[in-house]
């Protein structure tokens, strides 16, 4: 199936200079992290089986359950004793969702480490078990468990390492490549290890010639590793995008179609932390910025860190209407409140200042059409969507919208179009689930 087309790509203000220089803020004090919190349902919905009760005592890195469908180990982020469970919010799912929370003790009482690889000699099946194992899920917001993009899946040759970044405000896989480079360069050659590739390709925005210039150092004795330099245009890290733009190549699903792999950087650290270092992940790196927070910058904080508290430690909200992101603006939604917790992954929190958008009626001018990366026709999308028409919608690809944004931010009427593609996958959906009768 055609479906990237090479056009619709465009640059977008990044406002990357706000905490592009900043340091690692790491938040210990007690306001903040004294009480830490675990969802019981994972991203996807699914239930996480715990297996430590209230009144347990846990150590930082112990396993204290595991999630149902694809499995992924839990660990405790931080040491200290369970006290209750509670109802919060939860950004990932989007209502409250009772959690588990672990009194912080401020100890930090190691657990037993994950068993250690041997980096030189583990073999692929060693490196995809560990990393099961370890709990890694995607860390660029997807939260997918990586193993299941390497176990059983054969005919890959490039492992592409996303370090793009494309959206406005993130610096998060900036600050975690420069602080942890070993580290990365040891992750990129494990997953390249993993699937068995030929190569691997680290995908990186142009105009970071420093940081470049430190990976290609750190790279020099890796083999077939490289970096690709790429436009500063949004949404270049989006996966179709990126395969099409370095691979030309189109896929359906999967970039395992076309023999690629895509890892997000931060993953491949924390694969080298888990795999080398036997630390699972614990702690979550963030890029806390926006226009309506007093300060920016970048936080360390333990996985199940409340919101409140690191905005709080920013300085606070600058107006009174705020749009709370978990992510950029081109993708994230706002949040109902910031009582929810930090999730692994969780990549930023950018905080912008609420303006009333007065949307004003489609001209018709077809920019949004122009625009989209997934050749679709969003003006189209949304008349179906209107008259919710399933047929049409089918017929427009609908499905194949993925969400970057770009119809929105083109729209010189101000029309929110991308929030019409998702409703007409949500029409989609109902419509598949309930076999509803079709309009003609
Ligand atoms: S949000 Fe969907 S329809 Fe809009 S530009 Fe992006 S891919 Fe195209
Ligand atoms: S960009 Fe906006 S005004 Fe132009 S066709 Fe698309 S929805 Fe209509």
């Amino acid at each position: 199936m055609g479906f990237i087309s090479s056009r619709g790509k465009i640059h977008v203000d990044g406002h990357k200079d706000l905490t592009l220089h900043s340091e690692i803020h790491e938040i210990k004090d007690e306001k903040t992290i004294g009480k830490i919190y675990i969802s019981k349902l994972a991203a996807n919905g699914k239930e996480i089986k715990f297996d430590v009760e209230v009144g347990d005592e846990v150590k930082m890195g112990q396993r204290i359950g595991e999630r149902q469908g694809f499995y992924v180990p839990i660990f405790a982020p931080v040491s200290g004793k369970i006290v209750d469970m509670e109802n919060r919010y939860s950004c990932a799912i989007g209502r409250p969702v009772s959690h588990l929370i672990i009194e912080n003790d401020f100890n930090y009482t190691p657990a037993e480490k994950l068993p250690i690889l041997d980096y030189d000699k583990a073999t692929k099946e060693e490196i995809i078990s560990h990393i099961k194992e370890a709990g890694i899920v995607g860390l660029g917001g997807a939260g997918f468990p990586t193993y299941v993009k390497y176990e059983n899946v054969t005919g890959i040759k490039t492992v592409i390492i996303n370090a793009i970044e494309c959206e406005p405000y993130l610096t998060t896989d900036y600050h975690a490549i420069k602080n942890y480079l070993e580290l990365f360069v040891k992750g990129v050659n494990l997953l390249k290890r993993a699937a068995g590739a030929d190569n691997a390709i680290i995908a990186i925005k142009k105009g970071k010639a420093e940081l470049v210039a430190k990976i290609k150092e750190a790279l020099k004795s890796s083999k077939n590793i490289e970096i690709k330099e790429l436009d500063d245009k949004y949404p270049m890290g989006w996966e179709r995008v990126l395969v099409y733009e370095i691979m030309h190549k189109d896929y359906n699903m999967l970039p395992s179609e076309v023999g690629v792999v895509i890892n997000n950087a931060s993953t491949a650290i924390a694969v080298a932390d888990a795999l080398l270092n036997g630390n699972p992940i614990t702690k979550r790196l963030l890029t806390v910025s926006g226009n309506a927070i007093k300060n920016q910058g970048i936080a360390l904080v333990p996985v199940g860190t409340p919101v409140s508290g690191i905005i709080e430690h920013f300085g606070g909200y600058t107006a009174d209407q705020v749009v709370l992101l978990v992510g950029g603006p081109m993708v994230a939604k706002g949040m109902m409140n910031d009582s929810f917790v930090i999730e692994k992954p969780a990549g930023a929190l950018t905080v912008l200042v609420h303006e009333e958008i007065k949307a004003s009626p489609c001209l018709r001018c077809g920019r949004c059409t122009l625009m989209c990366p997934a050749s679709l026709q969003p003006v189209e999308i949304k008349l179906a969507v209107e008259s919710k028409n399933i047929d049409r919608l089918e017929a427009l690809k609908a499905n194949s919208c993925i969400e970057c944004g770009t119809c929105s931010l083109v729209c010189p009427s101000k029309i929110e179009v991308t929030e019409f593609m998702r409703k007409a996958k949500l029409q989609l959906k109902i419509a598949k689930a309930r076999s509803m009768p079709k309009k003609n």
